[in-house]
């Protein structure tokens, strides 16, 4: 099995002109690290799914900020942790909720403003479920069209699974900071991906050391370009 790095496509040669502004409607605050003294806000890890709506912290978490206090940081994680996948790692800034706000243009069949974050029209989406792809979760998102025929449009939501390979990583430690989760390295300029880390169950992923990298299966890809969607990039990452 072959993986690729799912993209937006490079700068400039886009074909189609949607665009959106919007905000998860939650997140978790940034921290000020006690343990490695970053400044961290993951702002990749996104659940869109999440509804925090009862609880009583909801209103808070709209806002974000830098919490200094890592109590209270630890607290608000904990609350929110049985609403989460087992493997999310909810690092500090993790967004919750529709993503609110507004967009615009022609949309293809999929948007990738964020190398991060896909949204997808729900026909296209129910079209690679009926081809059989696995883990692709859509997820209801608030966004405003001023136009006429607007798109309804889903966000995935993409879990954390399977690591780049130590071999394409500077010789720096390479584990997070056991507090707020952050690496000591960003992407690396030719990845390679941790064979034995990789999961077996899902066509698309999030590298868990390297949260901004979505990762496809072959298989993805290839039904991808068969249907014909338009406007993304693939660049095939080996394994090692
Ligand atoms: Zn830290």
């Amino acid at each position: 099995m072959r993986f690729y790095e799912l993209d937006s496509v490079p700068y400039g040669t886009a074909r189609y002109t949607g665009e959106y502004h919007a905000e998860h409607k939650w997140g978790l605050p940034g921290l000020l690290c006690p343990t490695c003294g970053g400044n961290a806000a993951g702002i990749a890890e996104a659940y869109p799914s999440v509804d925090l709506s009862e609880f009583p912290e909801a209103k808070q978490l709209e806002k974000s900020w830098l919490e200094e206090d890592y109590g209270r940081f630890e607290r608000l994680r904990q609350m929110v942790r049985p609403l989460v996948p087992a493997s999310a790692r909810l690092r500090p800034g993790t967004h919750f909720g529709p993503l609110v706000g507004s967009a615009r243009g022609n949309i293809a069949q999929i948007l990738i403003q964020y190398p991060w974050l896909v949204l997808i029209r729900r026909e296209a989406l129910e079209q690679l479920h009926a081809e059989g792809l696995r883990g692709l979760k859509g997820c209801r998102t608030e966004l405003r069209f001023r136009q006429k025929n607007s798109p309804e449009l889903l966000e995935l939501e993409i879990e954390l699974h399977g690591l780049y390979h130590p071999g394409c990583l500077p010789p720096v430690d390479l584990a997070p900071c056991e507090t707020c989760g952050s690496y000591k390295f960003g992407r690396p300029k030719e990845p390679l991906l941790d064979g034995a880390s990789l999961p077996e169950h899902l066509d698309l992923f999030r590298l868990r050391n390297g949260s901004a990298t979505l990762v496809i299966t072959e298989r993805f890809a290839d039904t991808l370009r068969r249907l014909g969607f338009e406007e993304f990039s693939l660049r095939e990452v080996p394994v090692r």
